[in-house]
């Protein structure tokens, strides 16, 4: 089996790039290399070199590259002439997505969902869903949280802290508080206690919301898992107060956390979900936002959209329910690598002196600052492990690799990260010479 990776040293002509693609271009910049063949938790470029995907479309690929089940049930559909764009039209394989996500999804964790098909992006999913909670409540203000990404039109936008991304916008985004995310202020602080004692509090300035909009694991926002005690509480302020808890479920969900929701098993049921990024399974493009049937006040057409139907995205999906979640053993899958993922990071964090973020499969370690997070991720790059980074600073090197990496390859591309780290940061009993770091490495 392949386990290792092997990068290509040339750098590709990007001329065309240069000349003729937007300065908004990001990830390229990091990875200038040409990709031209991707399979597994594999990428290759066009030099002929490989690399090891720990980023997995920040999590769009969480059972990676071109999985051959999935892959045989979109050529199988193509082949047959099935209907690739039809709005919103019932299809065969609109039918059987509804229906499997039903059967697989719905039913055995007793959810009583709506689906609604948005614009196939993760924030067309988000401006869905904060739309409908302002139509239901008559409400304007939404509550989201501090590192909180949501992503990039007005609406979710406005939710997003980061100012980077907020720059963006040109206009004032309002109608949003952001409010401190659980830990904000450390163990002592329970910023949902604070939140609810201003809530209830007439004079506080805060207006009651339409909704709250969290994710449970801050994916852009720097790993950040928020406790289910607090998820629970933010839950039960909003059936207090007469709003509605949005889950952003976008990248923590599909299994990312261990369940295919991230809030599974935490005594709370969300009014409304987001889902996007993996959703589709194969890196399509798919966004559904779900919520209770009860809330379903839209009328016809009132959050339309041309792509709202990507009959290959539905194609796919349910491959991936069938082929992943339909075995209840796929889950425990995931919490075992998971394990093996917090074992290692806690070991890198240990002998450095740092600390790890995150939950399941998607989880980080701080490094200090953004500058050390580039020299590290940069240096994993040039051994052939595609990684990237998160948070404010883009201090946390997170890793998103594919839900299902075997054993020997994760530990492979950990002994990369491993490496990187300790080339980057001194241990803390030792700050003295490279052979020294390297003794500490193998104790
Ligand atoms: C990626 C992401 C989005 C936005 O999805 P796009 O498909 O990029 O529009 C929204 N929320 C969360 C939590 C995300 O990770």
């Amino acid at each position: 089996m392949m386990t290792t990776p092997k990068p290509s040293a040339k750098t590709p002509d990007t001329a065309i790039y240069d000349r003729r693609e937007s300065g908004v271009r990001s990830y390229s910049r990091s990875m200038p290399r040409q990709f031209n063949r991707a399979q597994g938790v594999w990428m290759h470029d066009s030099e002929g070199g490989r690399y090891l995907d720990f980023l997995s479309g920040c999590s769009s690929l969480n059972y990676g590259h071109n999985h051959p089940v999935l892959k045989q049930a979109l050529m199988d559909y193509i082949a047959s002439d099935g209907v690739t764009h039809a709005l919103d039209l019932h299809t065969d394989a609109k039918t059987d997505f509804l229906q499997t996500f039903e059967d697989v999804i719905l039913r055995p964790r007793g959810l009583d969902y709506r689906a609604m098909f948005t614009g196939p992006t993760g924030t067309n999913a988000v401006e869905a869903a904060i739309k409908l909670a302002r139509k239901v409540t008559g409400r304007e203000m939404v509550i989201a949280f501090t590192n909180g990404f949501h992503g990039m039109t007005l609406g979710a936008l406005a939710c997003t802290g980061n100012a980077g991304k907020r720059g963006g916008a040109g206009v004032p985004l309002s109608h949003v508080s952001h409010e401190p995310f659980d830990g904000y202020f450390g163990d002592e602080v329970d910023t949902a206690d604070l939140l609810e004692q201003r809530l209830a509090d007439p004079s506080s300035g805060l207006d009651a919301p339409a909704a709250f909009l969290v994710e449970t694991v801050q994916g852009e926002g720097g790993l950040n898992a928020a406790r289910p005690e607090w998820l629970r509480k933010i839950a039960a302020i909003a059936k207090k107060h007469g709003a509605l808890m949005i889950v952003d479920d976008i990248q923590a969900g599909c299994g990312r956390t261990g369940g295919f929701f991230s809030f599974e098993d935490m005594g709370f049921t969300p009014d409304v979900v987001t889902l996007a990024k993996s959703l589709s399974g194969m890196g399509l493009p798919f966004a559904l936002t779900l919520f209770r049937p009860e809330l379903d006040v839209w009328n016809p057409g009132e959050h339309n959209g041309t792509f709202r139907g990507n009959n290959h995205a539905f194609v796919t999906a349910t491959a991936a329910l069938r082929e992943f979640w339909a075995d209840p053993s796929f889950a425990d899958d995931i919490a075992r690598r998971g394990g093996i993922l917090e074992q290692r990071l806690e070991r890198i964090a240990r002998r450095h002196g740092l600390s790890t973020r995150g939950r399941g499969m998607m989880r980080g370690i701080n490094v200090g600052s953004g500058e050390v997070a580039d020299k590290i991720t940069g240096a994993c790059f040039d051994e052939g492990l595609i990684i990237e980074t998160s948070g404010a600073h883009d201090e946390i090197v997170k890793v998103l690799a594919p839900l299902v990496i075997d054993d020997e390859t994760f530990n492979a591309g950990l002994d990369i990260l491993e490496e990187a780290i300790a080339e980057a940061i001194a241990p803390v009993d030792d700050a003295d010479t490279r052979s020294e770091r390297k003794l500490n490495v193998a104790a």
